[in-house]
């Protein structure tokens, strides 16, 4: 060990030299934050245009959900699930509620709820539907991103997130993203479940045709295969709606939920369903020590009966199509195409004019963060509490960064 490694840095150079290297960040020290704004160490103000992958959907400092979680830290954080605990009830009922579900089975992080779906579903294959021991497959798509453990990225077709992190989880077959007929074709005896993202989050915020989960629905219905959709980035408001699956009247057999599920405060996930296919798990079978914890429940409870009024929904779905308006304004002005629905946008840049860092780097030199993804696009992606004139300004500060660029190139 050197000397230094237990050194707290000082604040300014809090860098993080002996973090591992398994993220590339904006050259940003982020020190505080309140709604859709964060401050960093040299007191500099930015507006979050990412909002932590859309984990802070409801602000920084969501004053009712630190109420909520003061209110908690004060009573009661850990029982584990040995014993009950009295806000863990409550939040399982209004989930389930605000899902039109019976069930909720709570855990932590968002790939911990797509494992725990993953094992339901081939208990569901095996103890219901029939089907023969260790057989059970699970179709997903192309261009997926559902997580980082072993089994998940072992359908992942990013070879960043995938190589060299073999042996690979068996079990998963892979068919194209937005082609229903494809999909249909991959389904077989063995077949438990289909795992989707009802929007592709980290793929560039893609966003199928309307009549694709429809005829997924239909195609799973008709095999008796489970529609798991993973809402972890998607869902809860961000798209203007509670799940993105409303959005073309699709119900999936198990909703996954996350990020914002945990009001930026704690992790909170979850998988919601019906009893014929949660009921599936028996005691001790599956779990989690901090799943449903009691600060995470009440958390979660605020959550919900944020989302319960259809304010952040109701925001999302007006702010942001006067933001896809704005944006499409830019085609052609260094932005090749721009997809989203809500809140949420992906927005190509010419590669002529350069990288996605790169204009995230120049937005960040003008106050406004957000990230790139594949090289070429960057998502906007602002907390749902956003003020329509800052996300006007952010807006602007992105034309502005684009014709720097285009005269950058032109000289
Ligand atoms: C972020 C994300 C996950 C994983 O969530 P973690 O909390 O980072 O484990 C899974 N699925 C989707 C669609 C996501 O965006």
């Amino acid at each position: 060990m050197s000397e230094t490694s237990a050194a707290v840095p000082e604040r300014g150079d809090a860098r993080g030299a002996h973090l591992a290297h398994n993220y590339h960040p904006l050259p940003v020290v982020i020190a505080s934050g309140e709604g859709a704004w964060v401050r960093d160490v040299d007191g500099r103000r930015y507006l979050d245009c990412l909002a932590a992958y859309s984990a802070v959907n409801f602000g920084h400092s969501n004053p009712v959900l630190l109420d909520a979680a003061r209110a908690q830290l004060e009573r009661i954080t850990l029982t584990s699930r040995a014993f009950e605990s009295d806000m863990l009830g409550p939040f399982a009922d209004r989930l389930a509620a605000l899902a039109g579900k019976d069930m909720v089975l709570p855990m932590n992080t968002g790939a911990e709820a797509v494992e725990s779906a993953v094992k339901i579903a081939r208990a569901w294959g095996y103890r219901v539907k029939g089907v023969e021991p260790g057989k059970a497959n699970i179709i997903v798509a192309a261009g997926n991103f559902h997580g980082r453990t072993t089994t998940i990225i072992s359908f992942s077709d990013d070879p960043v997130a995938h190589d060299d992190f073999g042996p690979y989880t068996p079990g998963f077959t892979t068919v194209p993203y937005a082609d229903a007929a494809a999909l249909a074709r991959a389904i077989d005896d063995n077949t438990v479940a289909v795992l989707l993202e009802p929007i592709q989050g980290e793929a560039g915020i893609i966003v199928p045709p309307a009549d694709y989960l429809p005829a997924v629905r239909e195609a799973c219905t008709a095999n008796n295969v489970l529609l798991i959709a993973d809402e972890i980035q998607s869902g809860l408001g961000r798209t203007g709606t509670t799940f993105a699956c409303d959005l073309v009247g699709v119900v999936p057999d198990l909703y996954l939920l996350g990020k914002a599920l945990g009001g930026s405060i704690v992790p909170v996930s979850a998988v919601v369903g019906d009893a014929d296919v949660l009921g599936v798990l028996r005691a001790g079978e599956h779990g989690s020590t901090f799943g449903g914890n009691p600060l995470a429940a009440s958390v979660g409870l605020a959550v919900i009966a944020m989302l319960e009024t259809g304010e952040p929904q109701r925001r999302a779905r007006e702010l942001g199509e006067r933001m896809h308006q704005q944006l499409h304004a830019l085609v052609g002005e260094g932005v090749v195409a721009v997809r989203g629905v809500g809140l949420w946008a992906g927005i190509d840049i010419s590669p002529a004019l350069g990288t996605g860092r790169e204009v995230c780097e120049r937005l960040m030199a003008r106050g406004v963060l957000a990230k790139d993804t594949h090289e070429s696009t960057i998502r906007l992606a602002p907390p749902l509490v956003v003020e329509q004139a800052d996300l006007d300004w952010a807006l602007e500060q992105l034309a502005a960064v684009l014709r720097e660029l285009r005269e950058a190139r032109a000289a």
